[in-house]
Parts: C-alpha cells; structure tokens; sequence
C-alpha cells in the first residue's frame, strides 16, 4: 500500500510538471489514473485532433473502462478496454474542426465527464518527409502555407544529406520545437532545434514573402556536421554547407533586410553576402583571425567552390567520413589542413598556395603530401 501510493505520488508530481510544460490534463481517483495529451496533427495527406489517453490502473482484480469523446452533445468516438495494473494509452483521431471535445470515462458504475481544452497554445504537429514543426497553434495559424514551408526544408535536408553524404541521428526526423525558455539564441541545432518562441511570429511573416529561412536552414546545417569530426569553426561550417543547399534548390533567403534570391538570374547570392561581410571587416583579401571570422573565411571557401565547384568538397565529406577516429585531426589547424588536402585531391588542383595567401596556417607538410599525390598524377 504504500509502495502503492508512492507510486501514485510519483505519477502526480511527474504529471503536473509535465502537464504544465505541455499543455496535458489528466484525472485521478482511488482506482484509476488518467493523462491525457492532445494535439493538433497536420501532414502532407491529412490533419486532425490526436487525443491520447493513458490509463494508469491502480487496483488489482482489473475492471472493465468505457471511454467515449463528445463534440458538445454528439458522440465522436468511443472504445472499451479492460484495465488492470499497469498502463494502457489509446488514441483518438478526432475531426480537425472538433471545437469542444468531452471525455466521458465510465467503470464500476461511476462517470467522470472532462472537457479537453484545445485553444491558442495547443501543440500543431507539421509532419513533413524528414523535418517535423512542433509549435503552438497560435503560430501555426499566422503561416500562409506551412506545409509549403516544411517542403522546403525537407529538400534542405536531402540536399545536406547529398553534400556530405550522411544523415545526422540515423535518419530520425528533426524535429524544430517552439520554446518558451530560451535557447541560448534565435534557435539552437540539435534534435529537437529548439527555437525561441517569442522570435517565432516574425519569421513566419518573411516565410509567407517566401523565404526560406536563413536561421532554420543555418540549424539544420549545424546537424549535418554529424559528429563534428571536420568542424573547426561551427558557424563557418553551417553556413558554406549552407550554400550548396541554397545553390541546388534555388533558393530565396532574407538576411539583414536583403534579399539573396537564387531563383532570379540577375539576384544576389550568398556569395555576394559573405564577400559583404569580409569587405566589412577588412578582409577581402587577408583574413585577420582565419579561426574566429568565420564569415571571411566563408567568403574564401566560396571563392574555392567557385574555382572547383561542389563535386570535391562532396569527395571530401566522404572521406572524413570514412575516418576512423584516431585518424581524425583533433586541432583546428589540422582540421583545416585534411580538408584542404583532400580539397586539393580531389579536384586535382593544388590549392594550398592560395590559401597561405589568404592567411590560412596551411603547413609544410600539406604543400608537399598535396605536390606529391597531384605530381604523382598522369
Ligand atoms: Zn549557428
């Protein structure tokens, strides 16, 4: 009895602060224990109202649970189950339009009647192919079309996945989640990418002119960097890989109130954007931190693709990833100098001078292991 009620006491303090996190209602009584979660649920083929209920049997000997949802007065949906201890869920999908969805529970003669409330702060699930939206209904209903915005992003991540030639968390969907606590910036990477509530409604604005995103695209290239074994600068990672998606898919992102639209011939580009930025810092020409200004360095590698285009720095993700982890450089500057060198490789031009020029510490060694195998080439 009282392991019992301990138990009781443990789903109760786990409940309510789960409940007040995500929007959760549930019920108690001497006999059973409920929880119940609701969201809105929208995907390419069908949307609804997913209710789930988990049951919590409390007594022995287990006894017989009618559950029927209402709209107001209609019946909608009902099940029987028989509980005994121990947990059972069952879900509901209810009409999207449902306005005031009731839970009648019955058992042993008795009924609880609970009205589920669905209102601004309920949860929208967007599911697409790879990239899932989390994100409160008051938000969800300012998009203009979300499912078009959450197409884009599944092509973000199929272009990501063709550059580097993997897919971070074996393929689970990311998922991009509304929060109210903040992140730690605009929108944090990671799975979920935790994304400020308060910076929400204004993004969407720019997505209803057509804007892809710049800072949800920029996360999404943070977990391509998978284990981060080539990453010496993480922004500067996110953001050149960043390119290619916005190259392939072309296109159109706002950043600092300007438009880089790849889909007008005569746009700009991300290119022009990052030769912006180290003109800004005066670095067009030498970089002053190679390391810390990652836009400048951006700019260089941008340069580089120009010159060889995307194929080798394809090769050369695949090659870090078929590293194994003691052959991983664990220095920035040995980062740096392997993927130059396989840059050099694989495009077969030997890059390694125009990089010193620039005020990357490229050594010695990678000048002469780059002259050998591209002198050793017919
Ligand atoms: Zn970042």
């Amino acid at each position: 009895m009282r392991k019992r009620s301990f138990i009781l006491l443990t789903f109760l303090v786990v409940s309510t602060v789960i409940a007040y996190l995500v929007y959760q209602e549930f019920f108690t009584s001497e006999d059973i224990y409920l929880k119940i979660e609701k969201n809105y649920y929208v995907s390419f083929n069908s949307k609804f109202v997913n209710l789930t209920i988990k049951l919590y049997g409390l007594t022995e000997g287990g006894k017989n649970i009618t559950l029927e949802v209402f709209d107001g007065n209609s019946l909608v949906n009902s099940t029987n189950l028989f509980l005994t201890i121990g947990i059972k869920a069952v879900s509901f999908r209810l009409p999207y339009s449902i306005r005031n969805p009731l839970l009648k529970i019955r058992w042993d003669g008795k009924l609880k009647t609970i009205g589920i409330e669905l209102n601004d702060k309920t949860i929208v699930r967007v599911e697409g192919r790879h990239i899932v939206l989390v994100i409160k209904k008051r938000n969800f209903d300012l998009f203009k079309d979300p499912l078009d915005w959450i197409r884009k992003l599944d092509m973000a991540y199929e272009a990501y996945a063709e550059l580097v030639g993997d897919v971070p968390y074996n393929g689970a969907k990311i998922v991009i989640e509304e929060v109210d606590k903040y992140p730690g910036g605009w929108a944090v990477a990671g799975n979920p990418i935790k994304w400020y509530s308060p910076y929400i409604p204004d993004a969407i604005k720019q997505v209803n002119e057509g804007d892809w995103l710049f800072g949800i695209l920029h996360e999404i290239g943070h977990d391509f960097d998978l284990d981060y074994r080539w990453v010496w600068n993480a922004e500067f990672s996110a953001n050149f890989k960043m390119v290619y998606v916005a190259e392939k898919l072309k296109a159109k992102i706002k950043e600092y109130g300007v438009w880089y639209d790849y889909s007008d011939p005569n746009g700009k580009t991300l290119d022009d954007f990052y030769a912006m930025m180290a003109a800004k810092t005066g670095e067009t020409n030498v970089l002053k931190d190679w390391l810390r200004h990652n836009d400048a360095a951006t700019d260089k590698f941008l340069k580089v693709k120009n010159m060889i285009g995307w194929e080798p720095f394809k090769k050369t993700y695949r090659a870090w990833l078929n590293l194994s982890s003691d052959e991983i450089p664990k220095t920035p500057e040995g980062k740096l100098n392997l993927f130059v060198y396989y840059l050099c490789v694989f495009s077969g031009k030997d890059l390694t001078q125009q990089f010193i020029e620039w005020g990357f510490p490229i050594s010695s060694e990678t000048v002469t292991k780059v002259r050998e195998v591209l002198g050793s080439q017919p």
